[in-house]
């Protein structure tokens, strides 16, 4: 837990899954990668699927991304690696957050891994929302991507994540840069998908303090640096669509970054967050690993 400012910030996991090694990290060579993260017998690493819950100071509680979900059939699980079901509504049960409480649902994405957490199957085998209440918001751009997949991007959009939160009028597509909870701001990051977004949480008042460094500011990055070794500026991963345009995302965020001395949370790292520097070439590094 991690007060910034007026706002509580808490990560949960929405559970583990494997990925290639390879594809995770682009054009860097495993001899180089596999120095910094472990493999299992397939190439595969183990990644978390952290999910952020914001309760700000005006009584909203939101919550970025939801994991994998439960939909997936066993050779599906296989395939991902994924060990556990019912991951993300026991960790919030831990927290003691009920899905009901939920206001607001933000997905940088609508890639699976992201959104499948935010619909479940029920006892008659029906598609439905896990969270009732919630508005569920990504960039204009995403949605429609992912209504129109092509064949790089098919196999991370699927149907049935997107057309139940639509069909029960919780989808709600921004443009850019939008407020969307009290402090809770929605930023367009391109490169992973053209529709990517990250969310910045801005603690404003004058208590509390956002830990080392004294800064007020979070940015949860998403799949823009989905680990703290993506935090070098040219590991980035074969999945991204427009790699360039990761680069420059990465390049501006990180930036601000290091100069606001922000925390920035990982998508898909076991470590939650990082305070940034540069090294001696002036290139972004990690300063130290933060636990919220
Ligand atoms: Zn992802």
């Amino acid at each position: 837990m991690l007060q910034l400012g007026e706002h509580r910030l808490r990560m949960v996991s929405g559970g583990d899954f494997r990925l290639d090694g390879g594809a995770m990290h682009g054009v860097v060579p495993k001899t180089i990668w596999s120095r910094l993260v472990g493999c299992d017998e397939h190439n595969r690493v183990t990644y978390s699927t952290n999910c952020l819950v914001v309760d700000t100071p005006g009584g909203e509680r939101v919550l970025v991304e939801t994991g994998n979900g439960d939909k997936f059939s066993a050779k599906e699980r296989a395939i991902y690696g994924i060990e556990q079901q019912g991951c993300l509504l026991r960790a919030l049960a831990a927290e003691s957050i009920a899905p009901e409480s939920i206001d607001v649902v933000i997905m940088t994405h609508l890639h699976f891994d992201h959104v499948g957490g935010a619909v479940r199957r029920d006892d008659g085998g029906a598609l439905a929302p896990v969270f009732p209440r919630a508005r569920h918001v990504v960039q204009r751009r995403e949605l429609e991507d992912a209504l129109h997949p092509h064949e790089r991007n098919r196999a991370s959009y699927l149907i049935e994540n997107i057309e139940p939160l639509l069909a029960a009028g919780r989808l709600e597509a921004v443009d850019g840069e939008v407020e969307v909870a009290r402090g809770v701001t929605v930023v367009p990051t391109p490169g992973h998908t053209q529709g990517h977004q990250s969310v910045r949480i801005d603690g404003g008042g004058d208590g509390g303090g956002g830990g080392a460094g004294g800064g007020r500011r979070a940015l949860f990055l998403g799949d823009v640096v989905p680990t703290a070794v993506h935090v070098r500026l040219p590991f980035i991963m074969a999945y991204d669509l427009d790699v360039v345009a990761t680069l420059e995302s990465k390049r501006a965020v990180l930036a601000q970054a290091i100069d606001e001395d922000w925390l920035v949370l990982f998508g898909h790292d076991k470590r939650h967050g990082a305070r940034l520097g540069r090294d001696d070439k002036g290139a972004p590094m990690v300063r130290e690993l933060v636990d919220i």
